[in-house]
């Protein structure tokens, strides 16, 4: 069985994940050596299959090249180079205080790989979300288990049949399929399971993971607030929304969902993200090179439900056979409709009216806690305001989704929206065990702690403390 190889039933997937652990007992991933050696051949091959990946890319969720190149193959090729070069940094033991009571000594904390890891990705950036974890977990020094989003076929095809040409065969396994190779694998003892989805699967792979007291990063979404107060300047502003909100056509876990500004600033912004839509989609953007496809009919049903919500502003257009859905944005929506229960992962902007920003913290602080919260103003009070009062994954001030363009960020969610994180350092910690050592000398040997115990060895004990 080699990497890549579709796989089917629960027999070969226990075998194979042994497979792996064997290689990984053997020893060759704890070599730094062999760690640079696999990141520089991820970004080899991202590099050197770009347009294969942009094809895949096109056929599975009609991403524009240039878009599939921004955010999914620039992004893994730079994860994978960031992490080689600070391979040896981030391994190295790091010494630490040693108190008097244990003295003479050393103490560090030396990391150690897990083992075997499984990776989930999902469909909307299907390369992306499972490569970017793959760099980390290659630099952490493990060997890696990857689920490819079925709904993503090509990629995942793509996926399974590039590895095993980049990579150590031993170490690596993707396993491509649905609900039933995701549940064989769930049953499967890993180190570490890093999952990209929703919230429903995401406690299903909790509770498989509590069987074998797997440690989970659950990397999920919700509705990402974008607040406008009046200051802020609404030229750049509109510009940078309608970007983090119909890029992928709006299928991006952070894209801001849904705007809450004052009826003022509204009358204000909504002209210009008319404008600003029409400048980067065109008149018809049915008919754009930069414009993106809803995933499948399930998804396009979904959000064409949606649509009824509110006034229709902007937008609105569908086509159910080319599963196109046009830049939306919607007016006087109200808090209780059907567009504002759940994510909505779509290109549609709901705009909801505060009154000021205080309304606008109570209104995200009543919700569950977004992966990401966005403030458009210049004021730094109210910045200040919204970074104490606002719990999120993550916060961007006076744009959207570029915080994922500064490595040394953490990224990941909070409460509903996820928990861990794995881009940069944070993801060599993740697939890391942070092995704590002491290591004594032999003499002196004080009796202080030994019994017998007595009233003398403690008042000892309690000075030395
Ligand atoms: P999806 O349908 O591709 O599912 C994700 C993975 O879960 C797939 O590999 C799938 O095979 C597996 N899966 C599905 N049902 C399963 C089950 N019953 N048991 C076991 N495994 C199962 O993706 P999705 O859930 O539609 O993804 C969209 C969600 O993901 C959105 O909420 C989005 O915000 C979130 N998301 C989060 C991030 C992030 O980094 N935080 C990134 C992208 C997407």
């Amino acid at each position: 069985m080699t990497v890549g190889t579709p796989v089917s039933d629960a027999a070969v997937r226990h075998a194979d994940v042994q497979r792996l652990r064997r290689a990984f007992d053997g020893g060759r991933t704890q070599s730094l050596a062999w760690r640079a050696a696999q990141l520089r051949a991820l970004e080899t091959m991202v590099t050197d299959r770009e347009r294969e990946i942009i094809a895949a890319l096109r056929a599975d969720l009609g991403k524009p090249g240039q878009e599939s190149w921004m955010t999914e193959i620039s992004t893994v090729a730079g994860d994978a180079a960031y992490c080689r070069r600070r391979l040896r940094r981030w391994s190295r033991t790091r010494r630490v205080r040693t108190p008097l009571v244990v003295q003479p000594a050393r103490s560090w904390i030396q990391p150690e790989p897990l083992g075997v890891v499984l990776i989930i990705g999902a469909w909307n950036y299907p390369l992306q979300l499972t490569l970017a974890g793959l760099a980390a977990a290659i630099a952490a020094g493990n060997c890696v288990v990857i689920k490819p989003s079925e709904l993503a076929p090509r990629t995942s095809a793509l996926i399974a049949k590039l590895l095993p040409e980049y990579l150590d065969d031993d170490c690596f396994l993707v396993v491509e399929g649905g609900v039933p190779e995701t549940t064989g694998l769930l049953e499967q003892a890993f180190d570490h399971i890093l999952y990209t989805g929703n919230g429903h699967v995401g406690r299903i792979v909790m509770e498989a993971a509590a069987r074998h007291l797997t440690p989970v990063t659950l990397e999920l979404g919700g509705k990402s607030p974008c607040v406008v107060l009046p200051d802020a300047n609404l030229d750049i502003a509109a510009r940078r929304i309608a970007w983090g909100k119909f890029t992928n056509a709006g299928q991006t876990c952070i894209a801001p969902d849904y705007i809450l500004t004052d009826a003022e600033t509204e009358a204000r912004l909504l002209p210009k993200l008319t404008e600003t839509i029409a400048a980067m989609y065109g008149s018809d953007p049915s008919t754009s090179d930069s414009y993106g496809r809803i995933v499948n009919g399930r998804h396009f049903e979904r959000l064409s439900k949606l649509l009824g919500s509110g006034t229709l502003a902007v937008g609105g257009q569908s086509n159910a056979a080319e599963l196109y859905m046009a830049p939306t944005v919607l007016t006087n929506v109200a808090p209780d409709s059907a567009v504002m229960q759940e994510e909505i992962f779509g290109p549609i902007l709901p705009i909801l009216r505060v009154d000021d920003e205080r309304k606008a913290i109570d209104f995200i602080r009543g919700r569950d806690k977004p992966l990401a919260a966005y403030l458009f103003t210049d004021s730094a009070g109210a910045q200040q305001h919204f970074l104490d009062d606002v719990s999120a994954g993550s916060v961007c001030i006076n744009d959207t989704m570029m915080f994922m363009a500064v490595p040394e960020l953490p990224f990941g969610g909070v409460g509903a929206s996820g928990m861990g994180a794995y881009s940069g350092e944070r993801g060599f910690r993740t697939f890391s065990h942070d092995k704590a050592v002491l290591k004594r000398a032999w003499w002196p040997d004080i009796m202080l702690r030994y019994a017998p115990y007595s009233d003398g060895k403690w008042r000892w004990l309690r000075r030395l403390r």
